[in-house]
Parts: structure tokens; C-alpha cells; sequence
């Protein structure tokens, strides 16, 4: 692989897009974790990973490369910031994937660059495992996702709030473009390089609406649709991204920038593990109008391209925006009918079946129901109350809730075509048994980064491959955290 065959065209755009710049050497890199998978589907042929430490540690550059740091601004928090950029990740370069589409490689961590401020542009390797798991279980689990190539540590100290070990991961992306980085160059009035970057993005992940008589207008339905789409999936899995700012939000509509992130357990709307998130402003039940709200912001830069006149631009994109909330309720509705075995569907039980979809939901905040396991286990009952509502009915304080609504539930489903058997086989392929379980994600980076132990988050990251199988021997990857297990905050590792 040392000629990975990059393919390389964001630094076609020009400077403005980006500074040049090589990632710093480190003292003893090692690999950590190398993803032969996702090597294979990238087409890259590696037969000893260990040869390439040196490439994901940034102190090799391989051949065909052009690493550069990326431009972009964002709105963080709800304020804008004109100048964030590529602080502590640089591009290497693109490939070609055999499919056709070009992928982006990325590594981060690997030192400062122009856009570093005052940050020392690397990654403790904190976060760098919690990347590597939580992405790769997206994957696993469905979810459009920037993906893992490489973790290695570095040899060396990074300073946080106490010294801790670092890392470096190489990331795979459909686009490392961010609503940000259409913000950066509108901030600035520069509109030529607004069309620039959305041609480029049209090209490379939206090639069908080019077709279109205004491809820009169809550029931004596509990524609202994307958009609504993925919000929607989070949400179904007990998700939460904890940065939803604008640079935190990928044009080409994958979950990026594993930060303070976190899946929870017991289900709670107003769940928020991210430390520097407050006011919990990206809240697990705030996510889908957050996402409207930074594709307000991606449409408010797009505005010059739609219309001359400029009434008339902000008419399209509202019409456009439009449609985001209606598409994600569509997207949920659907979603979470399939979570509950509410197979036949129609447009009249719409109503009906979102009304029992909230009560379920309701009941299971009001009874500190754990999220997955009540899934996990409504994916295996019968149509007929039986003995095996015990494991279920446990999860919730007041077991008698839960049971008149599976009266409900179970009215629904009564005289239908579908058998158990069949409905459950649905269910589970939706509903999963793992996920990275906050307090699990915590174990394993314990262990690596004060006891440089990376067997638990191998078990972890192998389990995990499988997220909607059951695997013999592994019940207890599927426990909620005890309560002195429980981990209430996450960092970002910055
Ligand atoms: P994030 O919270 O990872 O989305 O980062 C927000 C901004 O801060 C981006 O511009 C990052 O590149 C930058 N940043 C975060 N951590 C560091 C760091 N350790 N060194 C330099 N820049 C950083
Ligand atoms: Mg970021």
C-alpha cells in the first residue's frame, strides 16, 4: 500500500481552500488497530499492517499524497466562528473506491497546523479509540458514518487536563466538507468559491443533480434529505452526537466528528452527555432541529447560486427547508414502526401508530427504561402476552405500565399476516443487541490509556462487529452501567 493510489482533487480548488502542510513526525509510533475491512473495500492490498505504522502516524508520507489542512468556518453553539479549519487533522489525499466514488483519508491528531489557534493539534488517544469504536459500529449498525482506517499511539504525552498518552486515526470519508466550509468562504463574501465548493461537492457526492436545470437548488434538497435521514437514524439507536455545530455536520450527510458523543441507557429525552454542552442545546431530542437549523445556515450561503434577485432565493430555500421536517417524520415514523414490528402499514394507521410509538416512549422515561434492552426484548416477544414478558416488564419501575401498553401493542398486531417468527426476525434486524455502551467505551480507554491495556477495547470493537447478533458469551456487553459504573460526561479531548 505504500503507493496508495491517491487520486487527489480538493487541492485542485486552490489555496483558498486550504494550507499544505505535513503532519508532524512522532517519537515511537505503534498500531493499535488496523481495519483490514474497510482496507479490502477501499482496495487497498495490505498484507502487514505493521509495515504502514508509519504512514498512520503521519511520520511517513506516502507517495501520491498532497496532505493539506482544510478551511472552514462554523457556528459553535449558536455563534459564528469565520476562521475554525483542519486545527489537528490533515488530508492526505483522495482515492478512487472500486465503486466508482471518491473517498477522502484523513489523519488526525498528527500535529498543528495553520488553523490550530491555540491547540496543539494532536488527539489523546481518548478519543481517538472512541472514534475507532463508535464510527465503526455506525457502520455496523447502518448509519452513514466517516469510517476508521488506522489508530496508532504515538510514543508520546499530550497535555490535557493531566498528561495523557497520544494517538493518531486515520479516518475515511464520502467528503470531509462540512456546512462549515461553505460558511467560511460565504463569511467572506466570496461567492465565486461558494459555487467552486459546490461543484465540487456535487461532483464528487452528488453527481445526479447536476442533471437538474439549477443543480444547486437540488444540491441542497439532497443534503437536507441526507440529513433528515441520518438524524432520524440517531435517534432510533439512542444516539447522541453532543457537537452539532455546523462545522460538525458533513455535506455529504455521515455522522463526523466522534467528539463527546455517547448512546444512552435509560431512555431520557433530554439526555446530554457533552461536557461543554451546558444548556444542552445538542440534547438527544433536540437533534432534528438542530439539524434544520445548520442547514438554515448551509442554505442561507447558497442563496447568490439559486436566484438573482434575492426574494426569490430565500423562497426556494425556504420551500426546500420545507420539506426537511416532513421528510425526517416520514424517516422516523418508518423507523420506529419497524423498531416496534408495526409491519402493515398504511397511511391510515399513521396517527394511530405514532400515538402508540410516544406512549411507548413515554412509559419508558417515565420508568427509567433502559433504551436497547427495551428493543432488544420487544423484538422477542409474542403477539400473546406470555411468560416472557418478565424480562421487559423488569425494565420498567412500574412493570403494570408497560403491560397496558403492550395490550395496545399487541391490539394492534392481532389479525395480522405476519407470524411471530417473522416479525421478530424483522424486529431484531433493526432493534440491536450491542451498542457501544458509554460505560464500556470508558472501560476500554481506561485500560489502554493509563495501563496501555488494549484487550478491552478489542473485545469491545469485536463484539460490536456484530451489533444485531446475539453472541454467546457476551451477555454482559449488553448490561446497562451499575450505578457506580455509570458514566454521566463526555469530553471532546481537545
Ligand atoms: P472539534 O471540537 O473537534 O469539532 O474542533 C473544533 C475546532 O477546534 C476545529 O477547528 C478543530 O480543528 C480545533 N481543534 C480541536 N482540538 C484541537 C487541538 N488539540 N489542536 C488544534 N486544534 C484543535
Ligand atoms: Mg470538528
Amino acid at each position: 500500500m505504500k503507493n496508495i493510489p491517491f487520486n487527489n482533487q480538493y487541492v485542485n480548488l486552490g489555496e483558498t481552500f486550504y494550507v499544505k502542510t505535513k503532519p508532524a513526525t512522532v517519537a515511537n509510533p505503534a498500531l493499535i488497530k488496523f481495519n483490514e475491512e474497510l482496507a479490502n473495500d477501499l482496495g487497498l492490498s495490505v498484507t502487514s499492517p505493521e509495515e504502514y505504522t508509519d504512514i498512520f502516524s503521519g511520520n511517513v508520507i506516502p507517495d501520491g499524497a498532497e496532505p493539506l489542512a482544510m478551511a472552514y468556518a462554523g457556528h459553535q453553539f449558536g455563534g459564528f466562528n469565520p476562521q475554525l479549519g483542519d486545527g489537528r487533522a490533515i488530508l492526505l489525499g483522495e482515492l478512487d473506491h472500486p465503486s466508482g466514488v471518491s473517498l477522502s483519508v484523513q489523519l488526525k491528531g498528527s500535529g498543528q497546523t495553520f488553523y490550530s489557534r491555540n491547540g496543539d493539534g494532536c488527539a489523546a488517544l481518548g478519543p481517538v479509540l472512541r472514534e475507532y469504536l463508535v464510527s465503526e459500529v455506525m457502520v455496523k449498525l447502518g448509519v452513514p458514518t466517516t469510517r476508521a482506517l488506522a489508530a496508532v499511539t504515538t510514543g508520546e504525552q499530550v497535555a490535557r487536563e493531566r498528561m495523557l498518552p497520544g494517538g493518531v486515526i486515520t479516518r475515511v470519508a464520502s467528503s470531509f466538507v462540512r456546512v462549515g466550509t461553505f460558511e467560511f468562504f460565504a463569511a467572506r463574501d466570496n461567492y465565486e468559491a461558494v459555487k467552486q465548493l459546490a461543484d465540487y461537492v456535487i461532483e464528487h457526492n452528488y453527481p445526479r443533480v447536476s442533471e437538474y436545470e439549477n443543480p444547486y437548488i437540488a444540491f441542497l434538497q439532497a443534503v437536507v434529505d441526507r440529513q433528515a435521514n441520518l438524524i432520524a437514524q440517531w435517534m432510533q439507536l439512542g444516539f447522541i452526537h453532543g457537537v452539532m455545530n455546523t462545522d460538525n455536520m458533513s455535506i455529504a450527510g455521515e455522522t463526523i466528528d466522534y467528539g463527546p458523543c455517547a448512546f444512552m441507557d435509560v431512555f431520557d429525552r433530554n439526555k446530554v452527555f457533552s461536557s461543554i454542552d451546558r444548556d444542552g442545546r445538542y440534547a438527544y431530542s433536540n437533534q432534528a432541529s438542530i439539524g434544520m437549523w445548520n442547514l438554515t445556515r448551509l442554505a442561507e450561503t447558497l442563496l447568490p447560486l439559486f436566484a438573482k434577485d434575492s426574494e426569490a432565493a430565500i423562497e426556494i430555500a425556504k420551500s426546500v427547508l420545507e420539506t426537511y421536517i416532513e421528510t425526517y417524520q416520514r424517516a422516523w415514523l418508518d423507523g420506529m414502526r419497524n423498531k416496534c414490528g408495526l409491519l402493515e402499514v398504511s397511511d391510515k394507521t399513521v396517527h394511530e401508530d405514532k400515538t402508540l410509538i410516544d406512549s411507548l416512549l413515554d412509559t419508558m422515561a417515565a420508568n427509567h427504561a433502559d433504551f436497547t434492552l427495551t428493543f432488544f426484548y420487544l423484538s422477542r416477544l409474542s403477539a400473546q402476552a406470555s411468560q416472557e414478558d418478565d424480562a421487559i416488564r423488569k425494565l420498567f419501575d412500574n412493570p403494570a405500565q408497560f403491560d397496558s401498553w403492550a395490550a395496545r401493542w399487541r391490539e394492534r398486531l392481532s389479525n395480522k399476516k405476519y407470524s411471530d417468527v417473522e416479525r421478530q426476525e424483522k424486529m431484531q434486524a433493526v432493534n440491536p443487541v450491542y451498542i457501544p455502551r458509554n460505560h464500556q467505551v470508558e472501560a476500554a480507554i481506561r485500560a489502554a490509556e493509563d495501563h496501555g491495556d488494549f484487550s478491552v477495547f478489542h473485545d469491545l470493537h469485536e463484539v460490536l462487529q456484530n451489533p444485531y447478533r446475539k453472541q454467546k458469551g457476551r451477555d454482559s456487553y449488553m448490561l446497562p452501567p451499575e450505578p457506580h459504573e455509570e458514566v454521566t460526561q463526555t469530553f471532546c479531548g481537545t
